[in-house]
């Protein structure tokens, strides 16, 4: 979340550009919502809008089969309407009657075969325009295609039986939301895929883990109730006096569909492919829950196998994890809990370890002052990977020498780093910036600065220890 990440920057030093993300987050909101939101009906590309002009539609038969004989009343190639297809061609195929299901109403559309003796068109997405019109997008595999040929359809089986154990599982969350948050849940959109279902509902807060806990429990309830499910369809009239939950958002045509599970479980108008029975859903498990506009929570969750495989891994993570640390996975918790803790004290271990050898080491430095006409002078190599480095350990033993000059030099990549400190005291005799110039050019290089602080180098590290006998000799001639 935001909060970890303003944490995180505090600790570097950097700030977080809230405005910005803010606008980035509903942006991305926005976003999403939109690729969800397509029932395939807001957009009616060209080529589609002609042949709707014309009265092309398609029998859905898809509720009762997955497989049946039709015949190719429409062909399209590149967006064009054409007679024929060849073989290597990407189509899209219009039928008499078929089994395929448009996407539609947040189902995802069906895929599978056209074929007919040596012809196999490969069907990868199927789309619904205006109610009637089921469009087969796909490959032409082999053989040709023309318009008036009788082909069989048939749907993918096992793709589309995971995307009705989705969708029937929606139908389920929805009823166990309003039963353990309250009425005002409503559907904002759905999304049903073979690999997941999404569903954004009406609520205004985040859900607790308990209360999504409770709702995962009573959509698993009902599964194992083995409910079976009823479709009707009747007038939209009738459907209002049901009582049914409904999408007005959505287009229905004259007739609705009610979809309704067991003895008033749920009731919905749903024009979506369903599970004969609860209990064919298998497992529900809910995997998020997010926020996804103002006052509109999204869940994700999984059915069926899927379910079952992400309940697999997380138990494989889980023990990967407790067999890292030693631990069985019920004392997993306890034992990270240990681990952060100890980890917390040996940072405060080594910060009081590294300050007390950064005193020694400035004790040690000080011992080393030779006193020359009555001054304390220090100068001596030490590690350094920057002048700023450098300039701070100068300082340090400054502070400790309260009286004195103290010049440190530091080789890096073939270079020499020199900085020179003078205390005030001593500034009307001894400047660090005219120190440090004379002793660069032994150096091979140059540099100055102020009178109690300067910075120089040069290229000869080899000259490091004659720069801090000159420095010696500098104060001992009293020159500078
Ligand atoms: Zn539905």
């Amino acid at each position: 979340s935001v909060d970890i990440v303003q944490d995180v920057a505090r600790d570097e030093n950097l700030s977080v550009d809230l405005p910005g993300y803010e606008k980035a987050m509903s942006r991305q909101r926005t976003l999403s919502q939109e690729s969800w939101k397509g029932s395939g009906e807001e957009e009616i590309p060209k080529a589609y809008r002609g042949l709707l002009a014309r009265g092309f539609t398609s029998r859905f038969l898809g509720y009762q089969t997955l497989i049946s004989k039709t015949r190719v009343a429409a062909l399209l190639v590149d967006g064009k309407e054409t007679t024929s297809a060849h073989e290597g061609s990407r189509v899209e195929v219009v039928l008499d009657q078929t089994p395929f299901y448009g996407k539609a109403g947040g189902q995802a559309g069906d895929i599978g075969w056209l074929s007919d003796g040596k012809v196999r068109f490969r069907v990868t997405d199927t789309l619904k325009f205006n109610q009637g019109l089921v469009v087969h997008k796909g490959h032409l595999e082999a053989g040709s295609l023309s318009v008036g040929d009788e082909v069989k359809a048939q749907v993918d089986e096992i793709t589309r039986n995971v995307t009705i154990r989705n969708h029937s599982a929606t139908h389920l969350l929805h009823a166990a939301l309003r039963e353990i948050l309250g009425d005002h849940v409503k559907q904002a959109g759905s999304l049903v895929a073979p690999d997941r279902l999404r569903f954004d509902f009406s609520h205004f807060t985040q859900v607790s883990t308990e209360k999504l806990a409770e709702v995962e429990r009573v959509v698993n309830e009902h599964i194992r109730e083995n409910l079976p499910l009823h479709t009707t369809e009747m007038s939209k009239e009738e459907a209002m006096k049901t009582g049914a939950m409904a999408i007005f958002e959505e287009r229905y045509g004259k007739t609705v569909r009610l979809v309704s599970i067991g003895d008033g479980v749920s009731m919905e108008l749903c024009g979506g492919t369903h599970t004969k029975r609860t209990g064919d859903i298998g497992l529900f498990r809910i995997i998020s829950e997010s926020a996804v506009a103002a006052n509109v929570r999204r869940i994700e969750a999984l059915t069926g196998e899927a379910a079952l495989r992400y309940d697999q891994k997380l138990e494989r993570d889980l023990r990967t994890a407790a067999s890292l640390l030693k631990a069985a996975p019920d004392q997993l918790e306890e034992r990270v809990e240990r681990l952060l803790k100890e980890h917390k004290e040996k940072d405060r271990e080594i910060q009081s370890l590294k300050s007390k050898l950064l005193s020694k080491k400035s004790r040690d430095v000080l011992s080393e002052a030779r006193e020359i006409g009555g001054i304390k002078v220090i100068a001596r190599k030490m590690e350094a990977d920057s002048p700023k480095e450098l300039r701070e350990s100068a300082d340090r033993i400054k502070d400790r020498l309260v009286s004195g000059i103290v010049l440190l030099g530091a080789e890096k990549e073939g270079k020499v780093m020199l900085t020179c400190v003078v205390t005030k005291d001593l500034m009307d005799r001894f400047k660090a910036g005219d120190i440090i110039r004379q002793l660069s050019n032994i150096v091979g290089g140059k540099g100055g600065g102020r009178p109690d602080m300067a910075q120089g180098g040069g290229n000869k590290p080899e000259e490091l220890e004659n720069a801090f006998e000159g420095l010696y000799d500098l104060i001992g001639n009293g020159v500078v």
